[in-house]
């Protein structure tokens, strides 16, 4: 006979499945199954890893640097993040104040199991990455969004900030360009939002990770900038998943004070030890080698994103705004809840993202995962081609409805 088990963990079993790994299975398998489906659902480069990274990661495999590596990362990676941090951002930081881990979903999770304690609240810009609101729930703390919307641009501004923030804040998270608005704060607006957080004394988590990928030649800032008092609360993360096309090598990190560095280093060693070997050899080389690479490819990114918005924003009953950064567009789709369609009613951009994939063969995230309802995430991480094919489909799906 076997017995019923205890429950398992309160925590985990409220967690949900990642919306946006989850539609990006299903396309991946529908494509194996010989299905002619047109994925912009999971948000990666289309691009391989450039030859001069993969040569790197070769060599050090026949060299045998296949070995454990201290917790937070080689001393050699380190000081290539830090080079990477003075030369882009001219911030500086010393190595021990330099955490690497498996890519940069783990450097976010591991800062807020650092950070948070049970029901201590972290303020999340909404609409917001999906693992973002589950990681904070991972640490036993309360996610509270403070929302923007489309008239806004998707962006947070500093009293809507100040009015979410109670004595138990203890973290604010914020991601500059955003996934999924591809919005990016100017400095203006991020210097008035990092004195909201000096003057409540809030720790802060800037998710960089799309600082490369910034369009129409604005610039670039991080909310690190802003004065030693706002770098020491702040720990920045970034990694090479998007920059560099890399992100199946698993390499993200963060910069912070020491303290917090080592705390997290603590704790990395007792959870994944270290990230792969080989992969932080590759990631040495994407760090301080040339540059052009990302370069091409952040051009490429452009150019998608301006046949992208044009197109779609030609197309009745959809619209969507510009986004200036990281590789998404956020489609409002508002005029088709409560319409009927393929013999379905319209509730939702969850309702209209699954129509969409089964009779337009077209994979997209629906934006209530992301606290934006009435929109649909396209991710132009991919060819031109594609790009076509997919509004192509959306104009007859929309038609033949
Ligand atoms: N932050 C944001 C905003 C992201 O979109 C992603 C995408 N995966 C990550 C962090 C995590 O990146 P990585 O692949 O390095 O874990
Ligand atoms: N961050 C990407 C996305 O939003 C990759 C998938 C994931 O890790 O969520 O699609």
């Amino acid at each position: 006979m076997v017995q019923e088990l205890k429950p398992i963990s309160k925590i985990a079993s409220k967690v949900q499945a990642s919306t946006t790994l989850t539609i990006d299975a299903m396309f991946k398998e529908m494509k194996l199954n010989g299905i002619d489906v047109v994925g912009f659902g999971a948000g990666e480069p289309d691009f391989p890893t450039p030859d001069r990274i993969k040569d790197a990661a070769i060599t050090a495999i026949f060299k045998n640097k296949t070995k454990y590596t201290p917790a937070s990362g080689l001393p050699k990676l380190k000081k290539a993040v830090c080079y990477r941090f003075k030369q882009d951002f001219d911030l500086d930081y010393e190595p021990n104040q330099i955490v690497v881990t498996s890519g940069a979903k783990h450097v976010l999770y591991t800062a807020l199991q650092v950070l948070c304690d049970y029901h201590d609240e972290v303020i999340i810009g909404a609409p917001y990455w999906v693992s973002y609101s589950e990681m904070v729930r991972q640490a036993g703390a309360i996610p509270v969004l403070c929302e923007a919307g489309e008239e806004h641009h998707f962006k947070i501004e500093p009293a809507a900030l100040e009015a979410v923030i109670t004595d138990k804040t203890k973290v604010f998270m914020m991601n500059s360009p955003s996934n999924p608005t591809g919005m990016v704060y100017t400095k203006e607006e991020l210097a008035a939002i990092a004195e909201v957080c000096c003057r409540h004394n809030l720790y802060v988590i800037a998710d960089d990770i799309y600082s490369n990928l910034i369009y129409d030649g604005l610039e670039f800032y991080s909310l690190a900038q802003f004065g030693e008092d706002m770098k020491n609360r702040t720990i920045v993360v970034n990694g090479v998943s998007k920059s560099y096309a890399m992100t199946g090598w698993r390499i993200g990190y963060a910069a912070c004070n020491p303290y917090l560095a080592k705390m997290m280093s603590n704790y990395l060693s007792h959870s994944i030890s270290n990230p792969c070997s080989v992969s932080q050899y590759a990631a040495i080389e994407a760090l301080t080698g040339p540059q052009n690479d990302i370069e091409e490819m952040r051009k490429a990114f452009e150019l998608r994103r301006n046949h992208l918005v044009e197109r779609m924003n030609r197309i009745d009953g959809v619209s969507c705004l510009k986004p200036q950064g990281a590789f998404y567009v956020m489609m409002n789709m508002k005029s088709f809840i409560g319409k009927t369609m393929y013999g379905h009613v319209i509730e939702s951009d969850e309702d209209f993202a699954q129509l969409f994939l089964e009779k337009g063969l077209v994979a997209t995230v629906p934006c209530t995962s992301f606290a934006a309802p009435g929109y649909i995430r396209w991710s132009y991480a991919t060819s031109m081609e594609e790009i076509d094919k997919g509004l192509d489909r959306l104009e007859a799906f929309i038609k033949n409805a």
